[in-house]
């Protein structure tokens, strides 16, 4: 998954969007980059591995000069974590110069990529966003509206797109909408960026979340929307409402902390928990949830996990650690909390389900009575073609052990998930508009002939 950010018309185009990247850095956290383009079309970048605080410094942020900028923040699904994988990429070719920014995944890329690299296109990256740039740049048409919207015609899958051809911007969201896309305005500036919370950052107002199929061209800060991709079934993500996006942003027009407490409320009467003490939740994803489940259940709210904030991607372990090491690096119970009693522990979901059986190691050594575990969310199922990071089908659990083995597998007294209806319901929107291939199984594309992460790393001789 990854969040992208774009400015048009600001003198400090750039430092806005640090600031817009810093917000949606729960998005991405393997790199993090910036274009900026000037009024000239010329445009200056500046990329790097790791957290937008520790990629850019002022010396660097002053560099990038221009009025328009994009950046983008990275956890990557297709490509490995190296720098020549980080975005926006940048690019120049007979337009001037090119950047792009992608969050989703593309489900035919590895079709787009082996046909252009029969056609000669040299890639640079292993990445699928590539094959967008090569096609844009491959193009007979004159126009980039009409270059790009060539390209986007072939692509399949995930796509929430921000592009500059010299100064003008275009903003893209793939027709069947499985990323959210805001745009919003401060002062004479337009902004564009993955949530609303990005939005709030750079105290820009929201003009509207953009629609699935809309393409915007925005020149000097004005908009213009222009005609929309072929229209598909809407596949909104729900995971995006269920665990990735940040609850003070508005997703698919929705609050993410209202839709979580909902699915709180939900849970506690599908699956409640009659005669325990406490319910908690397991910071910070879960926290709306689990406020949910107590409001509804009555159930007393309590802060009994507690989340270390420091704990980076690159952690080492000074010592030998156990197999529940990262979860005591990252989680520590409170045990005068739970000494004794029959707890409730949230959570939004449940993966590999490694971090719940560590979790529940440590709320029992903390002396609970009794752990009842409930999740705001249906079992985990199937992997997401689509632009979250989920592990194989073979790593999860709940793909391939029945619910009584793995509540046994936790080590818990009760475990119970949330119904797919439950959780498609909770929205205030349409229920029906949602992909949710993870819990059910049912993926709205082709699936990708190959979904291999790493698919482009080693490619045969004949196509290098
Ligand atoms: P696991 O140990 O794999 O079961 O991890 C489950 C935890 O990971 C849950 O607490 C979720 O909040 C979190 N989670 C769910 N999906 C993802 C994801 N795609 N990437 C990172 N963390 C996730």
């Amino acid at each position: 998954m990854c969040g992208i950010f774009g400015v048009s018309h600001h003198p400090e185009a750039a430092r806005l969007t640090y600031l817009g990247l810093y917000a949606l850095q729960h998005r991405g956290q393997e790199s993090a980059g910036i274009v900026a383009v000037d009024d000239a079309g010329i445009a200056r970048t500046h990329r790097g591995m790791g957290l937008v605080s520790d990629t850019f410094t002022e010396d660097i942020l002053r560099s990038l000069e221009g009025t328009t900028a994009i950046g983008h923040t990275r956890y990557s699904t297709a490509g490995s974590s190296v720098l020549v994988n980080s975005q926006p990429m940048l690019v120049r070719y007979r337009n001037g110069t090119l950047a792009l920014g992608h969050n989703g995944n593309l489900t035919n890329a590895a079709e787009l990529r082996r046909q252009l690299v029969e056609a000669g296109s040299l890639f640079q990256s292993t990445m699928d966003s590539e094959a967008i740039v090569h096609m844009i740049a491959r193009s007979e048409q004159d126009a980039p509206e009409d270059q790009i919207r060539q390209a986007l015609l072939r692509c399949e899958g995930a796509y929430s797109l921000l592009i500059t051809v010299g100064h003008v911007m275009f903003a893209i969201v793939d027709a069947r909408g499985f990323r959210p896309l805001m745009l919003g305005k401060v002062g004479d500036a337009t902004v564009v960026a993955s949530e609303s919370c990005a939005l709030d950052i750079v105290g820009a107002r929201i003009v509207c979340e953009l629609e699935p199929g809309s393409f915007v061209r925005i020149e000097n800060g004005k908009v213009d929307y222009l005609e929309p991709l072929p229209a598909k079934p809407l596949t909104r993500c729900v995971f995006e409402l269920v665990y990735f996006s940040r609850p003070d942003s508005f997703v698919f027009g929705e609050s993410v902390d209202l839709y979580r407490r909902k699915l709180g409320h939900v849970l506690a009467r599908e699956r409640p928990a009659p005669g325990a003490d406490c319910v908690f939740s397991v910071p910070d994803s879960s926290n709306a949830a689990a406020l949910g489940f107590s409001e509804e259940s009555g159930i007393r709210l309590e802060h009994a996990l507690i989340r270390n904030h420091y704990v980076g991607r690159t952690f080492i372990h000074p010592v030998p650690a156990g197999r529940d090491a990262k979860v005591r690096i990252k989680y520590n119970a409170v045990r005068d909390i739970i000494a004794g009693k029959s707890v409730v522990i949230v959570d939004d979901s449940i993966v590999r389900g490694t971090t719940s059986r560590g979790l529940v190691a440590m709320v029992r050594q903390a002396g609970a009575r009794e752990v009842h575990f409930r999740v705001a969310s249906p079992p985990t199922i199937g992997p997401c073609y689509y632009g979250i990071d989920t592990p194989t089908r073979e790593e999860l659990i709940a793909a391939n052990h029945p619910i009584e083995e793995i509540r046994r597998y936790l080590g818990v007294d009760s475990l119970g998930y949330l119904s797919r209806e439950g959780m498609l319901t909770a929205s205030a929107g349409d229920s029906t508009r949602f992909c949710d291939a993870c819990f059910s199984d049912h993926y709205p594309t082709a699936l990708p002939s190959d979904a291999a992460k790493l698919r482009f790393e080693a490619e045969p001789a004949r196509a290098r």
